[in-house]
């Protein structure tokens, strides 16, 4: 099923009665993620539009996995049982200046909310390289912008609402609820099905981006904390073809970074002269605007603009998170490999992330650098070569983005979480049957307290 066709069935069912079966509409096709590479083991799927229908729907399902706009790249969202879609609980709660908090029904996505928020006069602290994603969907797996000040976008989670196994609604605060709290908000859709998130606000800032062409990899080894520490978010691509970054992306907030002039240099990189995608090859249009051209947050932090189709569509994405301290080292590590990786590669992203408190997050208690991989779709030569990725970054303790594909063994990524067996702790207290699990969340997290 193509994106258009599921949001033309997620949006049937705001015009007919509650809890709509959309299968009815389907016509046989397939429900697959956003790259086409997970094939979705049901293709029973039903709406939401309000938490009575969440309630009434979790309490009469033995099995059910919420479905989001489908970004992630491995098994982390199917089910062979049941979706439930919260896409047309899409609302503004609460907008509470007072506070500096913005509250939202959880089928909503970054592309909805961040115009509404701009045009109140708030903003968010930082976005993905794309907005089509959902805000819960992208909490629930740790989903990340670039900035070494900036956390991932949970972190920006200040309040959390969901149904719980049994149909309970149940509220958690980040000031009231310690533990409970953190363990929830990177929840990996484990504790229930969450029907509202409050988010933390503040005034609107203006954004210039500015890409730079051909940064020596020995410039960025010697410099890498100047660099990463140049902009408010900076994000380097590279196919490791060359001793060479590819495009360095600097997004420079106005007020807070007056002393980067854009310079036409830039640690040997030379600034670019016309507005570039990531994969040089690729038309820009589907890119935000660059060369220091002016704009609102929201359309400077992501790399790819709402209404066009991000990245290059058909691929495969990959990523691991490292402790910022072997920043440096992973990456040499990956340059080393690059005869393996480059000839199954788009692109690869290297971005910072600042330290969280958050139990699941990959962040949590480590300011951390992430080193993304866009693949070429090739799965069966993709498998091959993240094994060499994951062995030679062994050393650096490395945690695979909880979206994307690795091939980590359960027992490798479990040593990698302290906090895990109090997280399956906690999604047992709301989940005692497991009805929110599937097999990626068996595999992964449950079969550690097996
Ligand atoms: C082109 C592209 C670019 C990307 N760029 C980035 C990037 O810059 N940074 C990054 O970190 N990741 C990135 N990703 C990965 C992706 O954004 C995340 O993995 C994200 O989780 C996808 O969210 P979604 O809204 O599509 O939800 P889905 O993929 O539909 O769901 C994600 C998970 O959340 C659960 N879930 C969703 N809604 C609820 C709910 N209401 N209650 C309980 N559980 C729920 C689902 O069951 C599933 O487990 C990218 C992906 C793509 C395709």
């Amino acid at each position: 099923m193509d994106k258009r066709t599921f949001l033309k069935l997620c949006s049937a069912a705001l015009s007919t009665h509650v809890l709509s079966p959309l299968l009815a509409w389907a016509q046989g096709e397939k429900l697959r993620n956003w790259a086409g590479n997970v094939t979705y083991g049901t293709e029973r799927l039903t709406a939401a539009t309000s938490l009575k229908d969440v309630q009434d729907f979790v309490k009469n399902q033995i099995k059910l996995k919420v479905l989001g706009p489908r970004h992630c790249f491995n098994d982390i969202a199917n089910s062979t049982d049941q979706f439930l879609s919260l896409t047309p609980m899409n609302e503004v709660v609460a907008l509470d200046p007072g506070v500096r908090t913005v509250t939202v029904e959880a089928g909503m996505t970054y592309g909805q909310l961040c115009p509404y928020l701009d045009g109140k006069g708030w903003a968010l602290h930082n976005l993905a390289s794309l907005p089509h994603i959902s805000i819960v969907g992208a909490c629930m797996t740790a989903t990340h912008g670039s900035g070494e000040k900036n956390g991932n976008l949970s972190t920006a989670v200040s309040a959390l609402e969901f149904v719980d196994a049994t149909g309970n609604v149940v509220k958690l605060l980040r000031q009231k609820d310690g533990d409970a709290f953190r363990g929830a908000v990177v929840g990996l859709g484990a504790l229930g099905v969450v029907t509202k998130i409050t988010l933390n606000v503040q005034p609107r800032f203006m954004m210039q981006q500015y890409v730079y062409q051909n940064l020596p990899l020995k410039e960025l080894t010697t410099h890498f904390d100047v660099i990463e520490s140049a902009a408010y978010s900076v994000s380097l691509f590279t196919d490791w073809r060359s001793e060479s970054i590819n495009e360095v992306w600097l997004k420079v907030r106005m007020e807070n970074d007056p002393r980067f002039d854009a310079p036409p240099e830039f640690f040997g990189a030379k600034r670019a002269t016309k507005n570039l995608h990531p994969i040089i090859e690729l038309s820009a249009e589907n890119c935000t605007e660059q060369m220091g051209v002016p704009g609102p947050w929201y359309e400077r932090l992501p790399h790819f603009r709402m209404g066009f189709t991000p990245s290059a569509g058909k691929e495969l994405q990959s990523e691991y998170f490292v402790p910022r301290q072997n920043a440096v080292e992973a990456i040499l590590a990956i340059q080393r490999l690059h005869d393996q990786v480059s000839p199954y590669l788009m692109i690869s992203e290297i971005r910072t992330i600042a330290a969280d408190d958050l139990w699941m997050s990959p962040c949590c208690q480590q300011p951390s650098v992430a080193i993304h991989f866009t693949w070429k779709q090739d799965w069966p030569n993709v498998s091959k070569v993240l094994p060499v990725i994951e062995k030679e970054l062994a050393p650096f303790h490395p945690r695979p983005h909880w979206g994307k594909l690795f091939t980590f063994s359960a027992k490798q990524l479990q040593s990698s979480y302290s906090n895990l067996p109090a997280f399956v702790d906690l999604s047992r207290k709301y989940d005692l049957q497991g009805k929110f699990q599937n097999e990626f969340l068996r595999m992964y997290i449950f079969t550690a307290a097996s």
